[in-house]
């Protein structure tokens, strides 16, 4: 790191937010010399960073809004147990975002977005390295296969477009036809006849232990963590000066906002409206499925990431537009029971648990990774949707340079409040 940076002479930066985006970015600052301290309301990794798939893709880096999008929302609005679904009383709120949503999904648009998404998902893997290394939980991270299945060669067909964009970008996806697949992955059921395999990624086998993890070594190395809600961000000439917290105020000389979620609220505070949502998703755990594949299995029909993990059989997934604050449906967690017995038949869902977590979502599905146009001493790392665990290595990588005043590594432009 370069030490004659402005942390040499004694920096100071605050984070809003300790889920994986703001640990990540936490240590690579402390890495640069920062002293750093980071504000939750709740202990590390408790929000969204809790309970997400674990999929660390190397070359999966489509956007939630994808061409075709359009025919489907009639669809959604009319089954509140399908893998994609908007709660009507919720949808005028959501109107101005599904706007610029439809419009993020067009041909051209939608490339922009998985360009901007791969942009920082190559390098995913060597930027998580060091710092799994250095707090001793690389464990916690191993290969693994991605495998898409498909029912028919039709369904397959139906998403040739997007298999095209991973091609055309040089990305190690190999289709399958059925005997392939049943070695690929024997555990399937047999109804699937083909499918795609992308054998490069990585998963967590604990993605709650990972930002634990980080959390126990940031303090080790002189990181102040404090179980605090801000509430209000004070500014002045300078630029933010103080955070106003439930427990008091904290003086601030830099501030970085990684508050998932929640950081819509924040950034308004500091006069940037950006076009947040909360993407919700849910997750169930089975303790003792009796079969456990190889590989991560996304079923496209189901929009559902199954991982296997250290406490059992995750299957994490669908995506509800209902409001941050509103109450989960638990509905959608237990319908992931279904897709369970349909895409492993025979599969023990006895003594499953169940959870819900908001994903940050901008109708690009790219992040905000951009200091903050009015406020100079503040930067903003948040919205990173379905990629928040694998890109928060290299959001950390790129905060720490905009901080120290660097040249950043990656070029920013797809990422800028600008955009808005
Ligand atoms: C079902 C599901 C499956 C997923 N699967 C994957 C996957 O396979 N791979 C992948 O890469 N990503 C996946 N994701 C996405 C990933 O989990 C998120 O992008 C990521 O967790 C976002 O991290 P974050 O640190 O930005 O937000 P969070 O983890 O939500 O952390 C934000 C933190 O900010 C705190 N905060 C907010 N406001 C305040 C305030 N005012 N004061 C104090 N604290 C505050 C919150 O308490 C919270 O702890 C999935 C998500 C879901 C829901």
């Amino acid at each position: 790191m370069n030490q004659t940076s402005k942390a040499a002479q004694g920096g100071q930066v605050t984070i809003i937010g300790a889920g994986v985006v703001g640990m990540a970015t936490a240590v690579q600052l402390q890495d640069a010399g920062y002293a750093v301290t980071v504000i939750d309301r709740l202990p590390p990794g408790e929000a969204a960073s809790f309970g997400n798939a674990g999929g660390m893709p190397t070359s999966h880096a489509f956007p939630l809004g994808m061409p075709g999008m359009a025919a489907k929302l009639p669809g959604w609005l009319t089954d509140p147990l399908g893998p994609l679904a908007l709660r009507w009383p919720y949808l005028p709120r959501l109107a101005p975002w599904l706007v610029r949503f439809m419009r993020a999904s067009g041909t051209e648009n939608a490339g922009k977005s998985f360009e901007g998404i791969l942009a920082l998902m190559r390098s995913s893997k060597t930027d998580w390295q060091p710092l799994l290394d250095a707090a001793g939980i690389a464990d916690l991270v191993q290969p693994v296969g991605g495998v898409i299945p498909y029912r028919n060669e039709a369904a397959l067909e139906a998403d040739a477009a997007m298999w095209r964009m991973s091609r055309q970008h040089g990305l190690n996806v190999q289709r399958l036809n059925r005997d392939e697949l049943r070695q690929v992955e024997p555990t399937l059921n047999p109804d699937y006849t083909c499918g795609m395999f992308e054998p490069d990624w990585q998963r967590a086998v604990d993605p709650h232990a990972v930002v634990v993890g980080l959390a126990e070594h940031f303090p080790r190395r002189g990181g102040t963590l404090l179980r605090e809600l801000v509430a209000d961000i004070e500014t002045g000439p300078n630029g933010v000066h103080a955070l106003r917290t439930n427990k008091g105020v904290h003086k601030v000389e830099n501030l970085v906002i990684c508050a998932g979620a929640w950081s819509q609220k924040l950034a308004a505070c500091l006069g940037s409206k950006i076009p947040l949502e909360s993407c919700r998703g849910y997750h169930i755990v089975l303790p003792e499925p009796g079969k456990m594949p190889r590989n991560m299995v996304f079923p496209p029909e189901f929009s559902c990431a199954i991982t296997p993990m250290r406490m059992g059989l995750r299957f994490a997934g669908t995506a509800e537009f209902a409001g941050l604050n509103s109450e989960p449906n638990w509905g959608r967690a237990r319908k992931l029971t279904e897709v369970a017995k349909s895409v492993f038949p025979g599969i023990s869902t006895e003594g499953y648990t169940e959870w819900a977590g908001d994903r940050p979502i901008i109708p690009d599905s790219l992040p905000v990774i951009d200091r903050s146009p009015r406020h100079r001493n503040v930067v903003f790392a948040f919205g990173h949707a379905f990629y928040g665990l694998t890109l928060g290595a290299i959001t950390g990588r790129l905060v720490t340079e905009i901080v120290d005043g660097r040249p950043p590594s990656v070029d920013l432009a797809p990422y800028r409040v600008s955009r808005f």
